[in-house]
């Protein structure tokens, strides 16, 4: 097995309000602001990987959340601080921040940049002011133009994050969305169906959703308009201009490692020929309690490693979503495991079009993207 690049992400669990579709961990944040204990207690978990981290360099960096634009510059600097005291990071380290239209002036974005966050994604949702309102989004129309138009001021590399398929929305408005979006011109587009997720407000009381034929439409249109307008679409939600893919999220699909830090937080480590996993409490309080405490063993609310019996779903589970070929090489490298026990599952695969098996590495067909599901349960 080998060590893949490395990747950190650091999590800010808080928002301003929960909107009814989102089923990650976020808190509801109080008026005055994230607490700097929480920025404290992140900064002391940092430090605890210092050593065991110090034979690697990280390759990107991402904040995100919840609300990461909650915290004010002075907290990321120190956050940034931190980072740059306790590990070696690559001279061309990617650092992504996510920014909420609502949370954002023009001053804070150009501190941000200047604090050496060099990529934001912009999670605009929706341009269109009724579907912002039934989402429950904190910002219109004209603060995601706005806030848009000044991340574009001081970065060269944004992403946009845009919903589709919402509550009530017609093929027209999800494309007048998308053409919205695409001439605010970022470099990186991701682009993803509203789904209905356990446990959220949406699926107790599940709004009226376009019609399949609708959806089906509003796919085709949007791809063709992307691919019009020279974004690549790289992996299933994701659009990006030449040279603009996000390399902290690619790390993911292509089964690299991420330390995580944060409550709630998780991380995947190669070490010693195995694949460690820790996920963190998702709770902020008993977070910091347990840090400031060195109670350190319970900020984990799970810490284990990848049977190798679970390796080749783990890896295909990630590896699917990215459209470009799968080197063979880069399986075996990464899982420690030998192509050669599961080529007559691809050889099957490729009797049925989805992949195209070529010496040294692995085709998806369009219609392979199409049946990533089907072909992972047969890794379970
Ligand atoms: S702002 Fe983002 S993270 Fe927070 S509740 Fe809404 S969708 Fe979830």
């Amino acid at each position: 097995m080998i060590i893949p690049p490395l990747g950190l992400y650091i999590h800010i669990p808080f928002c301003v309000r929960k909107c009814p579709y989102c089923d990650f961990f976020s808190e509801k944040i109080g008026t005055d602001g994230v607490s700097d204990n929480y920025v404290s207690a992140l900064i002391k978990e940092l430090s605890l990987y210092s050593e065991s981290c110090s034979s690697r360099t990280i390759e990107s960096i991402y904040i995100g959340g919840g609300t990461p634009t909650l915290l004010n510059p002075k907290q990321i600097e120190m956050i940034m601080n931190a980072v740059d005291r306790n590990f070696r990071l690559s001279d061309s380290v990617e650092i992504s921040m996510e920014a909420n239209p609502g949370t954002v002036t023009e001053r804070n974005i150009r501190q941000y940049r200047s604090i050496g966050i060099n990529r934001l994604s912009l999670g605009v949702q929706s341009l269109n002011n009724d579907s912002l309102k039934r989402l429950c989004r904190i910002h219109d129309r004209h603060e995601a133009l706005q806030a848009a138009e000044n991340v574009a001021k001081y970065f060269q590399n944004f992403n946009i994050d845009l919903m589709h398929s919402l509550p009530g929305q017609s093929l027209k408005e999800a494309i007048s969305d998308l053409d919205d979006v695409i001439k605010l011109n970022p470099n990186h587009i991701s682009w993803y169906q509203l789904t209905i997720e356990e446990d959220t407000p949406y699926a107790r009381n599940i709004p009226s959703l376009p019609k399949e034929d609708v959806i089906d439409s509003i796919y085709l249109e949007g791809y063709e308009l992307l691919r019009q307008h020279s974004y690549e679409h790289y992996e299933v939600s994701a659009f990006a201009k030449k040279g603009f893919e996000c390399r902290h999220n690619r790390n993911y699909w292509t089964f690299g490692d991420y330390l995580g830090a944060g409550s709630g937080a998780h991380s995947k480590m190669t070490e010693n020929n195995r694949i460690h996993r820790q996920s963190r409490i998702e709770n902020t309080c008993e977070y910091i309690r347990n840090i400031s405490e060195d109670r350190i063993s319970n900020i984990y609310a799970s810490d284990d490693y990848i049977a190798n019996e679970d390796l080749t779903f783990e890896y295909f589970l990630n590896r699917l979503r990215l459209f470009s070929p799968i080197p063979i090489r880069e399986y075996e490298d990464l899982t420690g495991l030998r192509f050669e026990n599961i080529r007559h599952l691809f050889e099957k695969y490729e009797t049925e079009g989805l992949v195209s098996l070529r010496e040294d590495y692995i085709v998806i067909t369009c219609k392979g993207q199409l049946f990533i599901n089907q072909m992972l349960e047969d890794f379970i």
